[in-house]
């Protein structure tokens, strides 16, 4: 029998990690940048931590057995995993992205890869003819979804079948809702990305990210660009991902719980114009999320009826945290136009919806009527003049 999330979060695939001989339950942190030779010709399997360290491989384990994977590699950051995965690509490259994306890939891809040589076309994946858009030199369709800030759901087994039929690869930025809600590998992907600093850590303690692959192909390459460019997790850091992966289908499941008592709050406030979350039925994007995943998560967008009552709620909550980020047992209250979303062009900002009357949450573990009071309080002690 296949194991079950819950046992996978805490055990991976099972594998035996035959270095140590203590019993320890703990995974031991291998704290060490370098491993000593038997003699010559003979090795541990560890010769210097940026190529192999334990710690981290255990961690890697973990998440390829949660994403249904053949392998995962683990980095220092989402965005450092993000700049190892561009290491695929050579000038002369085209590839497709969604328009909604995390902030800091689109500024990755416009101010580093491109000098590159690598070309983008950032289009909307929801609804455009995508296939229309995919050139002699497209080598990869690259989406988040849902979709960062805007919550927009993208179809990833029809966007399979289109870079199945071009022989390009899809890469599934899957931060969002975390393998514990879906497993783009198994609708068609050939690459997942994670922000482990988000979800799969879950603590806001420390920052990770993953590719997570389908083919021992694409694992060798990106395990070479790894090694060589030097971005791999760090032992304790690894150690820290973790132990927060123990706990994510609790988590995961509480934040929902939280998020969708919190989306029905909203839906009752006369002050706030739009929420947008996959979980709200009769939208094109419940339709899509229920298909593809087992959750719609935790994250809510939403907008207010005017720039000074979204300043007004910023200031004035006095338990969830004006902050950036997200995924994390606590709440956090993101202006996606000033933080996440500040180096895209205010006129694509735009173009997604982000305006200044748009607020992110990612809502926590906390309980769930202290969070909805403090987002009534910070609502209800606005005093500006109704701009309806
Ligand atoms: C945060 C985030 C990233 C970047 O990850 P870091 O760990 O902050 O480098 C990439 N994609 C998404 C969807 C994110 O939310």
């Amino acid at each position: 029998m296949e194991r079950g999330i819950e046992t996978k979060c805490i055990y991976g695939d099972g594998a035996k990690f035959e270095g140590d001989k203590t019993g320890s339950i703990s995974f031991p942190i291998y704290q060490t940048a370098t491993f000593a030779h038997p003699e010559v010709g003979q090795s541990t399997g560890y010769a210097y931590s940026r190529m192999q360290n334990p710690t981290r491989e255990q961690l890697e384990q973990v998440v390829a057995s949660l994403e249904e994977g053949v392998d995962a590699l683990a980095f220092s950051s989402g965005m450092a995993a993000i700049t190892a995965l561009m290491e695929l690509f050579q000038p002369g490259d085209h590839i497709i992205t969604d328009a909604d994306l995390y902030g800091g890939s689109l500024r990755l891809f416009r101010s580093i890869n491109a000098k590159n040589g690598i070309a983008f076309s950032h289009i909307d994946c929801t609804r455009e003819d995508v296939e229309s858009y995919i050139q002699e030199n497209t080598r990869a369709i690259l989406i988040e979804t849902p979709t960062n800030p805007m919550m927009n759901v993208i179809d990833i087994r029809r966007m399979a079948e289109v870079t199945k039929r071009h022989g390009i690869w899809l890469i599934v930025d899957n931060t969002f809702l975390s393998p514990y809600f879906q497993k783009p590998l198994t609708l068609g992907a050939d690459i997942v990305i994670h922000s482990g600093t988000k979800f799969l850590g879950g603590h806001n303690d420390t920052l990770a990210g993953f590719l997570v692959t389908s083919s021992p192909e694409l694992s060798e390459q990106l395990r070479y660009i790894s090694k060589t460019v030097g971005s791999g997790l760090a032992p304790f850091d690894s150690w820290l991902i973790l132990r927060g992966i123990k706990t994510l289908p609790i988590r995961m499941e509480r934040a929902q719980e939280n998020a969708q008592a919190i989306v029905a709050f909203l839906q009752g406030e006369r002050r706030v114009r739009k929420v947008y979350y996959p979980g709200i039925p009769g939208t094109q994007a419940y339709e899509i999320c229920k298909r593809q995943a087992s959750g719609f998560g935790s994250m809510i967008t939403f907008e207010v009826e005017s720039r000074e009552l979204a300043l007004h709620i910023l200031k004035s909550t006095r338990l969830i945290p004006f902050a950036e980020s997200l995924g994390g047992v606590e709440t956090l209250l993101t202006y996606p136009t000033t933080q996440t979303h500040a180096d895209v062009p205010l006129e694509v900002q735009l173009k997604n919806g982000i305006t200044d009357r748009v607020l992110r949450l990612s809502v926590g573990i906390e309980t769930k009527e202290d969070l909805i009071e403090d987002l009534r309080q910070a609502m209800d002690s606005f005093e500006g003049k109704d701009s309806i």
